[in-house]
This record gives C-alpha cells, sequence and structure tokens, in this order.
C-alpha cells in the first residue's frame, strides 16, 4: 500500500488519498464556506482577499481555487496563484 502524507497536516495517509480524514473533513467544511461565499459575493477575488475574507488560509484557498469550480471567481491580474510555486 502506497504510504502519502497529508498536504494539510504532514500525517501519514494509508490510502490514494492526500488528505488524513481529520483534515478531509475540514477541507469540505471551508470549500463549504467557499462556495457560501461566492454564492453571496459573485466577484473575482485574488487569494488574499479571500483569505482575509473568509479567514481560510491563503496556502488552503490556492489548492480550492486550483479547482474548476472556482476559477472564475478568481481574478486573474492581480493573484499570486501562479507564483505560490517560488514561495
Ligand atoms: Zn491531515
Amino acid at each position: 500500500m502506497e504510504v502519502k502524507r497529508c498536504i494539510r497536516c504532514g500525517n501519514f495517509v494509508m490510502s490514494g488519498d492526500d488528505l488524513c480524514i481529520n483534515c478531509s473533513n475540514k477541507d469540505k467544511l471551508e470549500i463549504q464556506k467557499l462556495k457560501n461565499y461566492f454564492e453571496d459575493n459573485e466577484n473575482t477575488y485574488t487569494i488574499g482577499e479571500l483569505s482575509a475574507n473568509t479567514g481560510i488560509s491563503e496556502k488552503n484557498l490556492t489548492r480550492y481555487m486550483g479547482n474548476q469550480e472556482f476559477a472564475s471567481y478568481l481574478n486573474p491580474d492581480t493573484s499570486n496563484f501562479n507564483q505560490m510555486g517560488n514561495f
């Protein structure tokens, strides 16, 4: 069986998942929060703005915003999304 580390907390994950059970649940809650936010605020945002508005960390937001369903809400001009790899 493949042993990986959880991409959120670093714990070992004994499955093909990227996240442990704890973090998987946290992700679900935050993604739901993000969906609710976008339903109420249809606009485009930078990762920094979203983090300030939702309380979700920039690191996690960067992961969520890579999702196709959120792509249209990401501000392409001011986003640091494509530069995150340099940090
Ligand atoms: Zn975890």
